[in-house]
């Protein structure tokens, strides 16, 4: 392969490349006249018609990658976004397509018929399974691997399995900027080139895990008791062994001094130093921040131009959206079902709020209940414990809303703080609404985000309409 990640075909495979490119750019126009959703048909197609599409076509000099469990979508947006600001054509598959056709059909946009790419960078998120498929044929020259969770059982088995299996197919010759403070995912890939990223002690941090997971208990090299310097939640924090002397890595990019009050971090390494401003008042997203930063320092910005375009770039807010009501907040809020470190992040979050709380738990009330066969296991693994508490009332409801009751039971939560109705609607009914509480509606990312709205639309018209 060249420099540009691009191997020429030859005869007959020229000819049948050539065929799939311009077929699937001529679907490119026709999906938006029929106002269809293409971010993955053009590369189904291209694939269809040449299997080695990906290895034929043209891609910008340099190829940014992100993987991981969680925080992908925002930490390739947060670079698509900057980099997009600091004058760069940038090709993305931002919209959240990160298996093969979606990767393909992102890089596709950027080439013109005969196969030439003018744009010079791209920026792409991929699915750890489908790493196996991509990179054969794309060598990220900088990957970001944000995390490794338990994730959906089904797709995923266990972290430590994804572990290997990026092992497996991560190209040698890409370099990794791993997390220090996730000892599953900073240890994949050992022989490839690889900078670290971590947030320093925080005030928040504890030394014993208080969540139901933690997938790193015992020390990798001598299977010995691993004491935590600070743990932060489930696995992630920094470990040392006291029987062999393993520790974390340390940090290359370290994120310290992170403060909710002035909702800042500052990003410090050998070449400088940077204060930035949250994204948001979760932890989670303080490390997204932390980590395209490391990113786009090892793309070769300076922090002096990392803060002054990431701060132009404004997040879509359809993950966290809040409105005030007559006086109650009402907040849309994701959790990615089966994901049990998603859930237990988000429960954690609406337990520290201040006041009086109200759920409604909407995950997976998928319209079709067919499509949802998932065994529900994760809610086991998922800190259902945080809702405990008097200050909070949840409102179960949807096709899985009897597992989410008993769980819930189990939790601790006493039978007057919650209630059961199977329809979305009628369970909106339910909420107390009460000046200076906030509702917080809890829906999945495989959900019908056309479902989760409607009942926002409800309770917004039941919180204006309530008798003061
Ligand atoms: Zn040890």
């Amino acid at each position: 392969m060249d420099k540009k990640n691009r191997e020429k075909p030859r005869g007959l495979r020229a000819i049948r490349f050539l065929a799939a490119l311009w077929c699937a750019k001529l679907t490119v126009p026709l999906l938006k006249i029929t106002r269809h959703n293409g971010t993955n048909f053009p590369g189904e197609i291209a694939m269809k018609i040449c299997p080695e599409f990906l290895r034929y076509l043209d891609k910008p000099a340099r190829v940014l990658a992100v993987t991981g469990t969680n925080g992908k979508t925002t930490v390739t947006n947060l670079l698509c976004d900057t980099l997009t600001a600091a004058g760069h054509r940038v090709l993305s598959n931002r919209a959240g397509s990160n298996m093969y056709p979606g990767v393909a059909t992102a890089l596709l946009t950027g080439v013109n018929i005969f196969n030439r790419c003018s744009c010079d960078t791209a920026v792409l998120e991929i699915d750890e399974r489908s790493s196996r498929l991509i990179f054969p044929h794309l060598t990220p020259e900088i990957m970001a691997i944000t995390n490794l969770f338990r994730d959906s059982i089904m797709r995923n088995a266990h972290p430590q399995f994804i572990a290997d299996f990026l092992t497996r197919y991560i190209p040698r010759g890409t370099k990794l900027v791993l997390n220090a403070d996730d000892l599953i995912s900073s240890a994949v890939a050992p022989e490839n080139e690889r900078v670290y990223f971590g947030i320093e002690r925080m005030s928040t941090d504890v030394t014993e895990c208080v969540n139901r997971l933690n997938d790193m208990r015992i020390c990798p090299k001598c299977a010995g008791r691993l004491e935590y310097e600070y743990l932060r939640y489930h696995h992630i924090g920094r470990v040392r062994c006291a029987d062999c002397g393993f520790e974390s890595p340390a940090y290359d990019y370290a994120g310290a001094d992170a403060s909710l009050e002035t909702m800042t971090v500052t990003v410090r390494d050998r070449g400088g130093e940077g204060r930035y401003g949250l994204i948001s008042d979760s932890i989670f997203n303080i490390y997204n921040l932390v980590t395209a930063v490391a990113m786009l320092r090892e793309y070769g910005m300076d922090h002096a131009e990392i803060q002054k375009y990431i701060s132009q770039v404004k997040l879509v807010g359809t993950r966290h959206t809040d409105e005030e009501v007559n006086g109650v907040h009402v907040i849309n809020q994701m959790a990615k079902g089966l994901n049990a470190l998603a859930c237990s992040r988000a429960f954690d979050y609406i337990a520290s709020q201040p006041g009086e709380k109200e759920i409604l738990l909407l995950m997976n009330c998928l319209s079709d209940e067919r499509h949802w066969s998932e065994n529900v296991c994760w809610l086991y693994d998922a800190d259902f414990e945080f809702l405990a508490d008097p200050s909070i009332h949840v409102i179960v409801t949807g096709p899985r809303g009897k597992d989410y009751f008993l769980r819930l039971k189990l939790a601790g939560v006493k039978d007057e703080q919650m209630d059961y109705v199977r329809d979305e609607f009628e369970a909106a009914d339910k909420l107390y609404l009460r000046p200076g509480s906030s509702v917080f509606l809890l829906y999945g990312a495989d959900d019908s985000l056309d479902l989760a709205f409607r009942v926002r639309e409800k309770v917004l018209k039941l919180a204006k309409e309530a008798k003061r």
